[in-house]
């Protein structure tokens, strides 16, 4: 079928190596998991970032369940999300029986408002998690002190963020876990894939154990124990090494693909700024002490109707622009834990309003041209148009 957008909203990054490393993955003869690309891949992330352990899995989803089972979550704890997220943020932790407690986000980089985190910690609040939306940090000094006092463990859902840093230090390194996304529709990508960063060396061996159906099956292929068996509980999440041989062909040229990002988004902000200004259009803010990772771009349009107006206005020229994440407090889920409409204001109303627009590695130069030419035509004003 084909599709009715001249420029699509994305298409996968590709380096034109994956086939051939897939191939190397089959001659290899080992294509579950933790073969060599999947070595290859843990040891990319664990000294690219400074990371102790990288364990790749099945989706940044299940690096997230991983992680609430690591942290031994019971039913009735809490746990402190964005509202403004998506949704296997905080499913994960569903999941184990956590009651969700979402935060409101600050208007200028859309992450977690460090300010209202402490009103919202109780006797069972258990773990803070923190989004590095669009991949610009969240003020991690605050959320880090706010969690020490409280005695509170810090998951970064780090899905945007990879190679990003905040006052110099990379996403994913200030939690005791963060989790990673290979979808298609991230920086980097296998389709579907994950991974769970653990920076805590307490949480090493369960980590292998969760991610290996409860078993102690690494410790057994390193030779420290003489068989394996059933240790813990678990589940299946590792990533196959055929994927991870996808992988590992980007994550090589990992400054590659980020510098082409780099390029893309400094061209929306720079051709956007003075039609954003004069049409009270609000461009990204990205803060001093943050290096971004060039996820992705959005503008935040004066209203929902100029939105919606504008999406319509680019889709007449084959450009297909996006909305993102539905505030999660006010979703079927959200409201079956108490969540009600005027509980995060700034998510209710950016949420309305936020677009974002083609953002891949093979847009042209010519192709984002477009764009930008044709979003300064729309006049934010509905009745113009
Ligand atoms: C994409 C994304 C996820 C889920 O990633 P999968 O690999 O598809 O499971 C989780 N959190 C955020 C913030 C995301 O953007």
């Amino acid at each position: 079928m084909s599709s009715p957008y001249r420029i699509p909203f994305n298409k996968a990054t590709l380096t034109g190596q994956e086939v051939e490393n897939i191939y190397q993955a089959v001659e290899n003869g080992h294509i579950s998991g933790d073969g060599g690309f999947t070595k290859r891949c843990h040891q990319i992330l664990e000294e690219s970032l400074g990371v102790p352990k990288a364990l790749l899995t099945t989706s940044c989803t299940h690096a997230l369940e991983m992680s609430a089972l690591l942290l031994d979550l019971q039913p009735g704890d809490e746990v402190i999300f964005p509202s403004f997220t998506f949704v296997s943020t905080v499913n994960a932790f569903a999941l184990r029986g956590v009651r969700p407690v979402f935060c409101d986000i600050r208007p200028d980089t859309l992450n977690l408002d460090e300010t209202k985190i402490e009103t919202l910690i109780t006797s069972r609040t258990k773990a803070i998690v923190p989004v590095h939306y669009a991949g610009v940090g969240c003020e991690m000094d605050a959320i880090m002190d706010i969690a020490k006092r409280h005695n509170l463990a810090v998951v970064e859902d780090n899905a945007h963020g990879l190679y990003g840093k905040y006052k110099g230090r990379y996403l994913g390194t200030f939690g005791s876990m963060a989790t990673q996304s290979f979808h298609e529709t991230k920086n980097f990508t296998c389709g579907e894939g994950g991974a769970l960063l653990v920076n805590d060396p307490k949480l090493f061996e369960r980590a292998e154990i969760i991610r290996e159906k409860g078993t102690n099956r690494s410790r057994f292929f390193r030779g420290q124990v003489d068989k394996y068996t059933w240790v813990d509980i678990g589940s299946s999440y590792l990533l196959s090494d055929v994927l991870a041989a996808f992988l590992a062909a980007q994550l090589e040229v990992r400054d590659v693909i980020q510098s082409r990002r780099k390029e893309i988004w400094t061209y929306y902000n720079t051709h956007l700024a003075d039609w954003a200004k004069a049409s009270g259009v609000q461009l990204p803010t990205i803060p001093e002490h943050c290096d971004q990772s060039y996820h992705m771009f959005y503008i935040l349009l004066p209203s929902l109707e100029a939105r919606t107006a504008l999406i319509d206005y680019l889709k007449s020229f084959g450009i297909y622009s996006v909305f993102h994440y539905l505030p999660l407090h006010l979703s079927d889920m959200g409201k079956e834990f108490g969540g009600k409409q005027g509980d995060c204001p700034v998510t209710e109303d950016v949420s309305d309003r936020l677009l974002r627009l083609p953002f891949y590695n093979s847009l042209s130069q010519d192709e984002q041209a477009t764009v930008v030419e044709k979003i300064k035509e729309f006049r934010t004003e509905p009745t113009a148009i």
